[in-house]
């Protein structure tokens, strides 16, 4: 499966559309959940063209593995989630209902938030 150049994340990227950004660094764009989730829910992509944590853990260089998952931490911090708790999440593929073929990193907080996963 080769990227997508016209999913959804690639044109947030290229601003061909809007979003509501909280934070950008030279690896990572993070912006809102257009449908949220959780009182939180921001979403962390990398710049690089990557379908998926699969695709992202195997061909990304160690400087944007560590500036994109150092933007997940700091995201946390400048949201003031660390002190009361936050979930990360991915979602790889089919089972897991990966919508958006741009691999992102979901942070959820500012709530209680229930069971790791869903039973049905
Ligand atoms: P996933 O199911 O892990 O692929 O998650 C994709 C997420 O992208 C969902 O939570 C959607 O609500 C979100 N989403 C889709 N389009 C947009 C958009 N234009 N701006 C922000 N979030 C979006």
């Amino acid at each position: 499966m080769s990227y997508d150049e016209n999913n959804i994340f690639a044109k947030i990227l290229r601003e061909e559309i809007p979003c509501k950004k909280v934070y950008e660094n030279e690896y990572a764009l993070a912006f809102h959940d257009i449908n949220p989730q959780a009182k939180l829910h921001i979403l962390v992509i990398p710049k690089g063209k990557y379908i998926s944590f699969a695709d992202f853990s195997k061909n990304a260089s160690k400087d944007e593995i560590e500036g994109f998952f150092k933007a997940v931490g700091k995201i946390a911090e400048e949201q003031h989630l660390v002190k009361n708790g936050y979930r990360i999440l991915a979602n790889h593929g089919v089972n897991a209902g990966q919508e958006v073929p741009h691999f992102h990193v979901h942070i959820f907080g500012n709530q209680t938030l229930g069971p790791m996963i869903s039973k049905s």
